[in-house]
């Protein structure tokens, strides 16, 4: 409680004080107390502000925290989706609603090339076109319908190998109408595409949807009889003159 050094009355404020020895005293300046008080209240202030300063920091951070811990959860969600950077999401579990089994086949200059295992597999992925075996099997098995092409399965092929390497030379993984690893045509080579024997200008477009090996239309669940019976097959040659 400030006091009148005059008079010796008790105040609440000092703004009261001041202005009773305005009054009462005639002291002028008597009265620095209203701006010592905004001082003290702008120190008080001052504090809360640093106060409130650290506390947005720790928001800050909390917020941070919060952001990284969510991001990486969120990444986990997310990432069996996202990862290897397939072209298709990943199916953790082999997707067995569609499952279709084409059979392809690749020459190049009379010589059968061995199309790799894996395809389509790495930890925790399964593309929905892959490869078990090297016995040129395609396994179409998707959570869903739609549509895969012949393009599909050589993008996935170049995405699980990047190359693809027969009589010591490394390939590009492309196909189209003119085009298989690289083997283009020209005035003495071409590249064929042969469906159930026939040739066929479908090229990378050509659905395998239809192309079961075991024959017949899409087949859906259950097991499959393996080995297949002989169904439709899908052969690309690179020929020469
Ligand atoms: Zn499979
Ligand atoms: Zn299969």
């Amino acid at each position: 409680m400030p006091l009148c050094d005059v008079c010796g009355r008790e105040f609440n404020t000092e703004v009261a004080l001041g202005q009773h020895k305005k009054d009462k005293h005639g002291d002028s300046q008597a009265s620095p107390a209203p701006a010592q008080e905004a001082k003290a209240q702008s120190a008080g202030s001052g504090k809360r502000r640093t106060l409130r300063r650290r506390n947005d920091h720790r928001v800050a951070i909390s917020i941070v925290a919060i952001g990284l811990v969510g991001g990486i959860g969120l990444y986990f969600v997310i990432a069996p989706a996202l990862q290897n950077n397939f072209t298709f999401p990943c199916n953790s579990t082999e997707g067995t609603f569609m499952h279709v089994h084409p059979y392809l086949r690749i020459q190049v200059g009379g010589q059968n090339l061995t199309i790799p295992a894996g395809v389509g597999i790495k930890t925790g992925c399964f593309e929905p076109l892959h490869t078990h075996a090297t016995d040129g099997i395609i396994h179409i098995e998707s959570p869903l319908l739609r549509n895969y092409t012949l393009g599909d399965f050589f993008t996935i092929w170049r995405e699980t190998y990047g190359s693809f390497s027969f009589n010591g030379t490394s390939h590009p993984i492309e196909f189209n109408q003119t085009d298989i690893f690289g083997l283009r045509n020209d005035s003495t080579h071409r590249v064929v595409l042969l469906v159930d024997g026939v040739e066929s200008t479908k090229g990378a477009g050509l659905n395998l949807d239809t192309l079961d090996y075991l024959a017949g239309p899409i087949w859906e669940g259950g097991s499959a009889p393996y080995p297949y019976g002989t169904g439709h097959t899908v052969v690309i040659e690179y020929l020469g003159s």
